[in-house]
């Protein structure tokens, strides 16, 4: 759970969200029942979960076992570190949701945010390509709004494409068993040994006793304990979530309130791969195998002009002039969403 919490916030979850994934999971501190933002920061710097001994002013590295990779622990300061500089708190529309996600089609580089005040004193956000930033590319900038909500609507289309959620509920269940092979293995040898250990009982019983079957007995039930042990450490690697439950978190997920900042992001972050932005069209990969699509920009489809018309953006072409790598469906996404919608 130390290694979860970690790898969570270094990987973009808010602290909130590391707090609240401990709290379910039912870890606490010795004082209190709950963890708090304040404690889980503290856990997030703790040093020895790198394996580092203090006492009073000595200290000595790989003192004792260590949970986390350095590598990962550094990541995890550099970014409490960045939070804790950034302004107070960011307006929402000054927050740009496509970022490590859009890419310049020209270039292959990021596109990311950048806004600017006209003389008339709006505000306009847009993404622009990085090389552009540097004159290196002459991609135009997009306006934030534009492209955010036509990628927001495709996933609204995904989500209500009933036959391709059931699809996307068995690749999740493929995906599971498949990663869990070893958990079937070692169910197999608990219930031989816990048979083996029967018919010992029972020679037991029937007086057949000697020192071997003793040391046997012995052995055996020793092999039970560490066998029950590797199965928990198992489930607990690799937790499994029924068709029901990845059910329940599409029928939440289709429930979200789309002009909600949250609720967007959580969107484009559960299933978008990658978006990549040409003149004339938009090459948009889902999370999931296949996943990618294609939406040609008509003529009259201005790409940086404002209130450009989303129900235009539709006929994907038949193959993707690009072809790019699409991430099976994200297992770990999908129980996270799940996980933030338990009470
Ligand atoms: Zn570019």
């Amino acid at each position: 759970m130390v290694l979860k919490a970690f790898t969570d916030y270094a990987n973009g979850a808010s602290m909130k969200t590391v707090v609240d994934m401990l709290n379910m999971a039912g870890i606490h501190t010795k004082a209190s029942p709950k963890l708090t933002l304040n404690s889980v920061e503290r856990m997030l710097h703790n040093r020895r979960y790198i394996g580092e001994y203090k006492f009073r002013d000595v200290v000595i590295p790989n003192g004792i076992p260590a949970i986390v990779p350095e590598e990962l622990f550094y990541r995890v300061q550099d970014r409490m570190e960045a939070v804790k500089k950034a302004p107070a708190k960011l307006k929402a529309e000054d927050e740009y949701l496509l970022t490590t996600k859009l890419f310049c089609g020209k270039c292959k580089c990021f596109m990311t945010g950048e806004s600017g005040t006209s003389h008339t004193g709006d505000v306009h956000r847009y993404y622009k390509c990085v090389s552009a930033r540097k004159h290196e590319c002459d991609k135009k900038t997009v306006h934030k709004k534009w492209i955010e909500d036509l990628v927001i609507n495709e996933i609204k289309g995904l989500l209500f494409n009933d036959e391709l959620i059931a699809k996307l509920t068995d690749l999740v269940m493929e995906k599971q068993s498949a990663e869990n092979v070893l958990l079937p293995a070692m169910r197999k040898t608990l219930e031989e040994t816990e048979k083996a250990i029967g018919n010992l009982l029972n020679a037991i019983q029937m007086g057949i006793i000697t020192e071997s079957t003793k040391d046997r007995l012995t052995q055996l039930e020793q092999q039970k304990k560490e066998i029950e042990l590797s199965i928990t450490k198992e489930e607990i690697a690799h937790p499994t979530v029924t068709k029901e439950q990845i059910r329940f978190v599409f029928e939440k997920l289709r429930k979200l309130d789309l002009t909600k900042l949250e609720h967007r992001r959580k969107l484009i972050d559960i299933f978008v791969n990658s978006i990549y932005l040409y003149d004339d069209k938009i090459l948009l990969t889902f999370n999931y195998k296949d996943g990618t699509k294609t939406i040609v920009l008509t003529d009259s489809e201005e790409i940086s002009g404002e209130g450009s018309d989303l129900s235009a953006s539709g006929a994907p072409s038949k193959k993707p002039l690009l072809s790019t790598t699409a991430k099976e469906v994200s297992l770990l996404f999908l129980t996270a969403a799940y996980n933030s919608y338990q009470k």
